[in-house]
């Protein structure tokens, strides 16, 4: 039985390297990027302003308090967005906003609130400290008086200080999230070259299932579909798009039928049930005369079994098939089969440690692990199985781990009241305390 390691290994190894295309940045969030993004200018541009304030030398307002403040003269004034040719001299102040340009001569900017500017009925400067702090007259002549001193180079944002032109922004196979995205909007970028997504066909095979639609009844012995539910958001989750075919009977024909429409509309192929060992189960003998080459691994992980693995090369499809005709595909390249078994969490586990990881290789992403965090058992948790079990637990705000309840593959309950899994070795019990690491799938 191959480890979930080895499984996953293989798997990656045969998805083929990404195709790509130029998309606006404004779609660009989820996608995993194809190039190296270099910025293309400084950040900030140009030394410019932290706060509303004025532009000053620091040398005339060493001395400036609130009972002494130093007088400068106003002689300019430059809102963001303007640009400043003039330049700052000894006794000179300049009006400046959060983000205007600094001034050429200007080596710190003053807070309004530690200036004050006279107003017709107090034009001489005030002696005492705080009153009139903040009042905001704008202007662009006139006597300012500094209440406070300020350190050279104080309230200023330095030309290239957050990014220098050059440097890498993101790296080839990066899934960019939204504060990438603020990163390449702020250095200008419009466009980029992305690596393309596959769609994925979600196909759920058995004869019980039921739709769930508004005013559907249960038959005796039918139950309600509920996999595709599941795996489409989470195929949606890794940037492919899901695409849901109709539930298939346990028949040959219709499961050929549906396996073929799938693999020619589709880049990848989802079915859920039907890959046991009975005879309804035709998953892997429609993909097989379809023309598809099966690798059948039981991997070593609980729940999980049976869950299979192939490819269709269109062009080593069998010649006696008509089923799927290569001038029909309407995608085309090499197809892959993930085929889940039909327990709900069966189903949902496999995807996320088999197929997940497969969907964002595709697209060409580096990290393809499940997002994971730290916590600690708040009680023991044991596998009496000769398997790995990826056990649902609950995190709680502290870190706390705790089981997420009945752990059978189609108990769904425990699943909804779960944030995590846990990998609990074969034939052991976890004592509480254990230090885990929990894996998440949102
Ligand atoms: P199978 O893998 O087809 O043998 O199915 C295993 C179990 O999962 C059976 O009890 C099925 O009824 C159930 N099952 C299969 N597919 C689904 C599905 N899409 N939604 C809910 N239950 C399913
Ligand atoms: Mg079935």
């Amino acid at each position: 039985m191959l480890e979930l390691e080895q499984a996953v290994e293989k798997i990656l190894a045969a998805i083929p390297a990404p195709k790509t295309e130029s998309i606006p940045l404004a779609e660009a969030c989820g996608r995993v990027v194809a190039e190296k993004i270099l910025a293309s200018t400084d950040l900030p541009p140009f030394d410019n302003s932290a706060v509303d304030g004025y532009a000053v030398r620091a040398q005339d307002v060493a001395s400036a308090s609130a009972q002494n403040p130093v007088t400068l003269q106003l002689v300019g004034r430059i809102p963001a967005g303007e640009n400043f040719t003039g330049e700052l001299s000894a006794g000179q102040c300049i009006r400046i906003f959060t983000g205007s340009p600094v001034p050429r001569g200007a080596d710190a900017v003053v807070m309004q609130e530690d200036t004050r500017v006279p107003t017709i009925s107090s034009p001489s400067p005030p002696r005492s400290g705080g009153e009139g702090r903040g009042e905001v007259v704008l202007r662009a002549q006139g006597d300012v008086y500094i209440l406070d001193a300020t350190k050279p180079w104080e309230n200023i944002r330095f030309h290239g200080e957050d990014v220098k032109r050059g440097t890498a922004l993101v790296e080839p196979g990066t899934r960019l999230g939204t504060a990438h995205i603020a990163l390449l909007a702020a250095t200008g970028v419009g466009q980029l070259t992305v690596n393309r997504r596959p769609t994925v066909a979600l196909i759920a095979t058995g004869s019980e299932l039921k739709e769930p639609v508004p005013g559907a009844q249960l038959s005796p012995g039918q139950i309600f579909e509920s996999n595709r539910a599941a795996l489409a958001p989470l195929i949606s989750a890794t940037g492919a798009i899901p695409k849901i075919f109709p539930i298939v009977p346990d028949t040959a024909e219709a499961t050929r039928n549906a396996l073929s429409r799938a693999l020619a509309e589709c880049d990848i192929v989802i079915t859920c049930g039907g890959v046991s060992v009975g005879e309804m189960d035709f998953v892997k003998s429609a993909f097989e005369e379809l023309g598809g080459k099966l690798d059948f691994w039981k991997v070593a992980i609980k729940p999980g079994r049976p869950f299979v693995f192939g490819r269709l090369n269109e062009n080593s499809l069998d010649v006696g098939c008509s089923m799927l005709d290569v001038r029909c595909s309407q995608v085309p390249g090499q197809k892959f089969l993930f085929g889940l078994p039909g327990n709900p969490i069966s189903a949902f586990v496999t995807f996320l440690l088999l197929a997940r990881p497969a969907l964002l290789r595709w697209q060409g992403a580096t990290n393809v692990a499940l997002p994971a965090s730290q916590g600690i058992l708040a009680e023991p948790i044991s596998n009496p199985d000769h398997r790995r079990h990826f056990v649902r637990v609950t995190v709680d705000a502290e870190g706390k781990v705790h089981s997420a309840g009945t752990q059978a593959s189609h108990i769904l309950s425990s699943l909804a009241l779960a944030n995590g899994l846990i990998d609990v070795p074969p034939k052991t019990t976890l004592t509480a305390e254990t230090v885990v690491q929990i894996l998440h799938w949102e």
